[in-house]
């Protein structure tokens, strides 16, 4: 399907008849909760962009990586300004990495914006400017993992395919397992469980994952789940078990942000995107205290592609001399 016309949205599904895959671990009333899931996404669904009928298959990729690690408060808007200006893998494609860069803004970790133009690069390269469909294809774009491909395959082009983030394993976690959050990291048994709630049919596989996806991200929260608004909380193991504690909460980090490289790595990037010229060391330095956690991270963010150091002419070029610049 051609990445800049808008992708037609998936016919109407019916999945009143009993689940064919239930013998893969979902129960047995597994597809009146897929029902009763898609019948409260049909009402309570947010009037996201990447939704709209006009939407194209590019739009909905360039959605899904934002949405990695960014929350949907955050993406909307950056979404419409990034889809304005390069609607097409080749606009992105033709784009100065600068202001693909400066356009990324605040959105957090912009590897992701150069993986992206790569991405967009590759596209036009391999597939004429076209996002192909096939699952082996997108995978083997730059920036592309198993999720971004399945989303991509069920929400794009309304393919059959186990789409698998956070908010959906939490749901199923709660109302398949009985388990107050998933395992830290994503088990085989999981993607086999998961894989056994997806409807055969194409268009209702597509429909259960944005239903369920969609309610991870509004009623069933990792915090505060809102089971008195929850439209299965009948047919809920966990709720039925009396919500017990989460028994993998040994294992999981906590992410702190104060001190961190990220943090360093961020103040550096936002100070880069404003600059119209080459920044010299000693602005970069003032932005942190501790120098040898500065370097590092300039360091790393030279080897990740995201900033052009300069160094001054001469044998032994000294770091209080170089400059720093986005790539061009
Ligand atoms: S009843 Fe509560 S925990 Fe269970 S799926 Fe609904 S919101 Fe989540």
């Amino acid at each position: 399907m051609p990445t800049t016309r808008p992708v037609s949205r998936p016919a109407p599904a019916r999945d009143d008849a009993p689940a064919r895959h239930e013998t893969g671990g979902a129960p047995d009333g597994a597809a009146g909760i897929r029902r009763d899931v898609v019948a409260w996404f049909d009402v309570h669904a947010r009037d996201l962009p990447w939704r709209a009928a006009d939407r194209t298959a590019w739009g909905v990729l360039v959605s899904e990586v934002m949405l990695q690690q960014t929350p949907v408060v955050r993406v909307e808007p950056a979404w419409r300004a990034w889809l304005e200006r390069w609607p097409t893998p080749a606009d992105l494609a033709a784009a100065p990495t600068a202001d693909v860069l400066r356009a990324w803004d605040r959105l957090g970790y912009p590897r992701r914006a150069l993986r992206l133009q790569e991405c967009a690069r590759v596209v036009v390269e391999r597939h004429g400017g076209d996002l192909p469909d096939d699952e082996a294809a997108l995978l083997a774009l730059p920036g592309v993992g198993a999720y971004t491909a399945a989303a991509v395959r069920a929400f794009a082009f309304g393919r059959r395919s186990v789409v698998l983030d956070t908010n959906v394993r939490r749901v199923l976690a709660r109302l398949a397992v009985g388990e107050a959050l998933p395992s830290p990291a994503q088990t085989v048994a999981e993607t086999r469980l998961a894989a056994a709630w997806v409807p055969d049919d194409a268009a209702a596989a597509a429909r259960w994952s944005a239903a369920s996806m969609e309610l991870g991200a509004l009623v069933c929260t990792a915090r505060a789940p809102r089971c008195d608004a929850c439209p299965v909380a009948d047919r809920c193991r966990w709720l039925a078990a009396g919500r017990p504690a989460d028994v993998h909460a040994h294992r999981r980090r906590t992410q702190a942000w104060a001190g961190t490289d990220r943090q360093v790595r961020g103040r550096v990037m936002a100070l880069l995107r404003e600059a119209l010229e080459p920044v010299p060391h000693d602005a970069v330095a003032a932005l942190w205290p501790d120098a040898a956690q500065l370097a590092r991270c300039l360091d790393a963010l030279v080897a990740d592609g995201l900033v052009v150091r300069e160094d001054a002419a001469g044998d032994a070029p000294d770091p209080a001399a170089a400059t720093y610049r986005l790539p061009r």
